[in-house]
């Protein structure tokens, strides 16, 4: 089912990209990141083309609950003990001034896109005392946070983190406005990247820089993502009839809650998982048992998930788009016709080469909101020369913190469980009709999951997703399946 952002608004539909073209940059995705990231660099002078696979904000932007906030869950008190305070600092102004950089956007051309100033509430029905950690942790940042008791939510808590003067809007109404002045091309799958050319059927961009803004990057080397971050998967219930909250609100404790208001609308969320784990079912109804508990008189109006990338170290990886520092050196691993060296393919043979003009943004956590927006003010700075404080925070070259290794080592784990079953068992026997389905991910040939709830087939190594017939959902894989 679509999401309720959807409903009411129509951005009209762009042409599908034909031939030869030549522009200075060519952003890969039009989900928040990508739009964001063309305004950016076309109001500062460059040439820039869209490729969308399908609709302009299609991917988890369509299904985001938009809260606009530098609130990450519990992550600020671990962030410091983590990766030190001067690197949480950064990452907390970053969040903050993402906030502000979305406010003036929407003064500067007056979007009518329901923004709203509101706290946003990390709460707690177990104990405080995590919360208290994260409150000193946040205001030592420089965030406006404290611990205060909520009155808003349908059952009793322990307390809650508030973080003032965050905010809320309609994604799509902001995108639709946004992307206006754009040259976007829609239904049009990027199929190949190889040195300065970006190829999909029918045609191909030359450009000096290519930003890959497709979610989960889409080109396993040389940035190595499916070793960097899993997908995790949540569902969101929209329910008429409950009243209005004045804040956002989202659950610090396992398995809980996250709120917020669309005018008259609340969205409900939770039951997050892996991608690929939810093989029971019932996201979707344990969702409609709380709505039945806590909202008698609710009647429910949509219901849609998504998913986001997990990295290990719980930051956004932003920049150059090799895991590897100084391998522009490396040269003879693409052809570009035009001397210059260091042009990875999206083969083997670019490995070891990266490619100085290729950008990527991805490992938002599901706050994908500010991420986006202080992902595409440090691209344009990359991009366009100029410096950023947060370049060194973000790099995907950064080395792997000691903290992540668990969450390596899960991923690891997984991708080999994955991947012997793909190869050893790549069928699964359907249980209402007998019938053998042939589930090798087309990405790396991982063992697909049934989602019952979504009725998909889903990757718990990398996320890829795919409709029962096999037609490709979600990436990194770009291929439906193959037949049995
Ligand atoms: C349930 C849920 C709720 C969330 N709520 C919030 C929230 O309240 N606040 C918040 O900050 N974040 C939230 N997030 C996270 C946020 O929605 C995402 O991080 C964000 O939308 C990602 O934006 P994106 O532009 O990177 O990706 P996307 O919106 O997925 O855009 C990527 C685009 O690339 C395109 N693409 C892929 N492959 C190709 C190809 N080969 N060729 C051309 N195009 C391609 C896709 O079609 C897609 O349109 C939530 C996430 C979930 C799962």
């Amino acid at each position: 089912m679509e999401s309720i952002w959807r409903e009411n608004i129509v951005i009209p539909e762009r042409k599908r990209a034909e031939g030869l073209l030549e522009r200075e940059v060519v952003v890969i995705g039009a989900g928040m990141t990508g739009i964001l990231t063309a305004c950016h660099l076309q109001r500062r002078g460059k040439q820039v083309t869209v490729l969308e696979a399908g609709r302009i904000a299609g991917g988890q932007t369509g299904r985001t609950t938009a809260k606009i906030t530098s609130q990450h869950g519990l992550f600020y008190h671990s962030l410091i003990s983590d990766t030190g305070f001067g690197r949480a600092k950064l990452y907390a102004r970053a969040n903050q001034e993402a906030i502000d950089a979305y406010e003036d956007m929407i003064e500067e051309r007056q979007i009518d896109c329901d923004f709203r100033r509101l706290p946003a509430y990390l709460y707690s029905t177990v104990n405080t005392d995590l919360l208290r950690q994260e409150a000193e942790a946040a205001k030592a940042l420089g965030i406006a946070a404290e611990m205060v008791s909520v009155s808003e939510l349908p059952f009793p808590t322990e307390g809650a983190v508030r973080f003032e003067n965050q905010a809320q809007f309609h994604p799509l109404k902001f995108i639709r406005a946004q992307a206006e002045g754009l040259e976007i091309y829609e239904n049009t799958p990027v199929k190949k990247v190889s040195g300065n050319a970006v190829y999909f059927d029918g045609g191909k961009v030359s450009a000096q820089t290519i930003i890959f803004a497709t979610h989960y990057p889409i080109v396993n080397f040389p940035g190595m993502y499916f070793l960097r971050q899993h997908q995790e998967r949540s569902y969101v219930l929209a329910l008429a009839g409950c009243g209005r909250l004045n804040g956002m609100y989202y659950s610090a404790d396992a398995d809980g809650l996250s709120f917020r208001s669309a005018g008259d609308i609340l969205l409900l969320g939770g039951n997050s998982h892996r991608t690929g784990r939810n093989v029971r079912g019932g996201a979707y109804a344990s969702l409609e048992g709380i709505a039945r508990k806590y909202y008698k008189d609710s009647q429910a109006v949509g219901r849609w998930s998504a998913q986001d990338c997990m990295p290990h170290d719980g930051i956004p990886f932003v920049g150059r788009y090799s895991c590897l520092t100084g391998n522009e050196e490396h040269s003879g691993a693409g052809e570009n016709g035009d001397g210059r060296k260091g042009h990875g393919s999206s083969g083997l043979g670019g490995f070891f080469a990266g490619n100085r003009d290729w950008y990527v943004a991805t490992g938002y956590k599901k706050w994908g909101m500010t991420s986006a927006m202080a992902a595409s003010l440090l691209l344009a700075d990359l991009v366009t020369g100029r410096e950023n404080e947060y370049e060194n925070l973000f790099t995907p070259q950064r080395l792997l913190i000691k903290a992540a290794a668990g969450n390596l080592i899960t991923d690891i784990g997984e991708s080999v469980r994955g991947l012997s079953k793909g190869w050893l068992r790549p069928w699964k026997r359907q249980e209402e009709t007998g019938e053998k389905r042939w589930t090798r991910c087309s990405h790396l040939g991982c063992r697909l999951e049934w989602n019952p709830d979504e009725e998909s087939w889903d990757c718990p190594c990398h996320g890829s997703r795919f409709d029962k017939d096999g037609h490709l959902l979600d990436e990194p894989a770009q291929r439906p399946l193959d037949s049995p």
